[in-house]
């Protein structure tokens, strides 16, 4: 049985991921040391004998015994919040983390996937982004220690790939929303939704004319899993749904799609460096990978009103 590494995995995207895996037949240790994953996200896999949880900050050592096939390091924070409130643990666990999670798939010959992120883009002078564009980054900003560190998360991984002959991959993950976002992670959908849900103004940030591109979580872990499965393939790959919307446009759908009757209100824009405009060039991951997404982001938000609906509820 194919044995895989997660990093982050009570995380949002880690413990989608986790899942992914075990219906693929994989055996999955997850590691987390829960400072923005929760055990929430994976409490369901309790006595499940093909999964182990490990609660450890994966900038320290790592002990596994036995063998394993791959490394998923998808531990970090990622929520502009957490840019301000935990940027020494966010470059922590993208340059101490990334090393360590290297160094264990290299002792034991397994591939490694890095989660890397559409920051490494900044605020982008080139729209669309594509894979080859280097970005427009500010170090000292406050999203620095995101970006930097993603940044710094790459350089590493293809410098184990080109100096040890790992193999590696690189996924630039690019806005994604859905079930198991925590309610006070900060980010837009989660916000917004909440806001929504509880009859509270939907805050929108500047002026609401920036855009994103958002995925829906099931459609963005189908495309890593793709990427995870190919041979041979070690330059980064954009994922995410090209559906660009302005973030003034997201409220009133989100407003519209969860029936609420909250105002829209204005808020200064919590970093000057928030890139303007942001939408993936997906045309590597359509041609490697088949992949695009499936999801709308009308339906996905309905999907994820639904589930935050739920957890509101019980509190
Ligand atoms: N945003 C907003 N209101 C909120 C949270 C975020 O208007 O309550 C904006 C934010 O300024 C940005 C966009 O929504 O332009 C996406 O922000 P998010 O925090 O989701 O992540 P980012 O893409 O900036 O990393």
């Amino acid at each position: 049985m194919p044995r895989a590494i997660v990093t982050g995995g009570a995380g949002f995207l880690g413990s989608h991921l986790v899942d992914r895996l075990l219906a693929e037949g994989y055996e999955v240790i997850a590691l987390d040391n829960l400072i923005t994953g929760r055990i929430e996200n994976i409490v369901h896999l309790a006595g499940n004998e093909r999964f182990r949880f490990i609660k450890q900050d994966v900038t320290e050592y790592l002990y596994i015994d036995g063998p394993v096939d791959i490394v998923f390091h998808f531990a970090s924070p990622a929520s502009p919040v957490d840019f301000a409130t935990k940027p020494i643990q966010i470059l922590k666990v993208n340059a101490l983390g990334t090393h360590k999670t290297l160094g264990l798939a290299k002792a034991k010959g397994a591939r490694y996937v890095l989660a890397s992120t559409s920051e490494v883009y900044g605020d982008p002078l080139v729209h669309p982004q594509t894979e080859d564009y280097t970005g427009n980054v500010n170090p000292v900003g406050i999203r620095g220690a995101y970006d930097e560190g993603k940044r710094f998360a790459e350089a590493m991984t293809m410098a184990y790939h080109r100096h040890h002959g790992l193999d590696t991959r690189i996924v630039r993950i690019f806005n994604t929303f859905g079930e198991r976002m925590r309610l006070d992670d900060g980010r837009m959908v989660p916000n917004f939704i909440g806001q929504a849900l509880r009859g509270e103004p939907l805050t929108v940030y500047g002026d609401g004319q920036q855009t994103r591109s958002f995925c829906y979580v099931s459609d963005l872990i189908e495309g890593i899993w793709r990427l995870s499965q190919l041979p041979d393939y070690h330059e980064p790959v954009n994922i995410g749904n090209p559906d660009e919307r302005t973030v003034l446009e997201v409220a009133q759908l989100v407003k519209q799609l969860a029936q609420s009757p909250s105002d829209i209100v204005f808020r200064p824009l919590f970093s000057p460096d928030e890139p303007r405009r942001r939408r993936p060039d997906i045309t590597r991951a359509r041609q490697l990978l088949g992949w695009e997404p499936q999801v709308s982001v009308e339906e996905g938000l309905r999907r994820t009103i639904e589930h935050f609906r739920a957890r509101l509820a019980v509190g």
